[in-house]
């Protein structure tokens, strides 16, 4: 099926401000709740968010197989089980019903009145119930930086690093839309001589700069997904902040690995991108060397190049950007992390998400955490209002951004930001 929907020369009759995240090329899909408190599926063009259940109520979606409350829901878990053909069906007719030369809905104003709200009359919720949520750990710049600064820089990666996407199964109680305020975490931090274990507020407040992926229901029990179909179970991509406290996890971590220093809160972009959306932006990722296993295998381009950035923002203050990186850094793509998640069976189902791990680029500035933009601390970063930060501090919102852009088309993710609050007393 054509994407038609990507076509750059198309122009729609809603205003885009120039340099949005959101032409009419890109149609993300969402949830949000309306000025008349109905929850309802949509999409965004520009600044304007469209209510996809009162479209489809009206008849704009005729002549696709839908049912008839699929977008009168509170998450996108059901449509995106649908499948593949029907993302795009839906997609390439969205695209058809804003193009500047269509008049069903521009002229009617009626209609509009019913579909269209500003931003300001809407309130982002999650976008799908997470059912799964696992994180790799999948940039060779993150591992190799974190192997050195806690094990031995001439060892940085562990033996299996080249040849397992690793990963572990994270909480998806705790993942929250951008805005949601993120309360610092209290928990045991490892003893100091002679002592017993410390317990209070992490002081190791970290960012981790990841995007995550969802999936659609994809394979049965005890049956793998070879690599070359994989594309076909990914819906779309979110910018995903996998909030860490670094104290908790380093006494935490052995043997059994991430538990509560990860597990307090993961914010996402509230706007999931198609992977569809995403299709000219496909570029080769870093060569693999030793070659993977077979089932690991794979031809072409599979990496995405998506510009990503990190600012901190500290409470009534100004932005400071604190890294950029991108997506293309990633050493395993999405396809080799879905292929390796189900070689041993694993079901995955639909509204599952993947986070990338951190993604590091190969420049100091380019690290997509604190941990290692400050090397652990011993050299701080200096905002642009003079204060220092080796972690984050109270009162801080950390805001996330991501981006394709060529010299046709910018298809963008928006922000992905959360305040982080002070620790509950003890
Ligand atoms: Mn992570």
């Amino acid at each position: 099926m054509p994407l038609s929907a990507n076509d750059p020369s198309k122009k729609t009759w809603l205003n885009v401000p120039a340099g949005s995240d959101f032409p009419i090329q890109n149609i993300p899909f969402g949830v949000f709740l309306t000025r008349d408190d109905v929850i309802t599926i949509g999409t965004r063009i520009g600044d304007t968010a469209i209510d996809l259940g009162a479209l489809h109520q009206l008849g704009y979606f005729d002549g696709i197989e839908l049912t008839d409350d699929i977008f009168l829901q509170d998450s996108l878990n059901d449509f995106i089980a649908d499948g593949r053909k029907t993302w795009r069906l839906v997609r390439n007719r969205i695209s058809d019903i804003f193009l500047e030369s269509n008049p069903a809905l521009r002229d009617h104003s009626a209609h509009k009145k019913t579909v269209l709200f500003g931003l300001d009359e809407i309130e982002m919720q999650l976008p799908v119930d997470v059912g799964d949520y696992t994180d790799f750990y999948a940039s060779k710049e993150h591992a190799t930086n974190v192997g050195s600064l806690f094990r031995d820089p001439e060892h940085a990666l562990l033996p299996n690093w080249l040849h397992i996407p690793i990963g572990y199964h994270g909480r998806s109680s705790s993942i929250v839309p951008s805005g949601t305020p993120i309360r610092r975490p209290n928990g045991q931090v490892a003893p100091k001589e002679g002592n017993g274990p410390g317990f209070g507020p992490t002081k190791l407040l970290d960012f981790e700069l990841e995007m995550a992926f969802i999936t659609t229901a994809a394979n049965d029990l005890g049956k793998p997904i070879p690599i070359e179909e994989t594309a076909e179970y990914i819906f779309g991509l979110v910018l995903f902040n996998d909030w860490s406290a670094r104290d908790i996890q380093g006494w935490e971590y052995v043997p059994l690995g991430p538990f509560l220093g990860k597990n307090f809160a993961s914010t996402i972009s509230p706007w999931i991108v198609t992977l569809d959306a995403l299709n000219s932006f496909r570029v080769s990722g870093p060569k693999q060397d030793p070659t993977p296993l077979p089932y690991l295998q794979q031809e072409g381009a599979h990496n995405y190049d998506i510009h990503l950035q990190a600012s901190i923002k500290p409470h009534g203050g100004e932005e400071s950007l604190v890294c950029h990186s991108n997506f293309k850094y990633m050493y395993w793509s999405m396809a080799q992390q879905l292929a390796h998640h189900t070689v041993n069976g694993c079901n995955v189902r639909s509204g599952d998400m993947m986070g990338s791990g951190t993604i590091s680029g190969p420049t100091p500035d380019s690290y997509g955490s604190m941990l290692e933009l400050s090397w652990k601390g011993q050299r701080p970063l200096t905002l642009s209002d003079g204060t220092k930060r080796a972690f984050i501090n109270d009162g801080d919102t950390v805001i996330m951004r991501g981006y394709c852009e060529n010299d046709q088309v910018r298809i963008g993710f928006g922000e992905c930001t959360g305040e982080v609050l002070p620790a509950r007393p003890l």
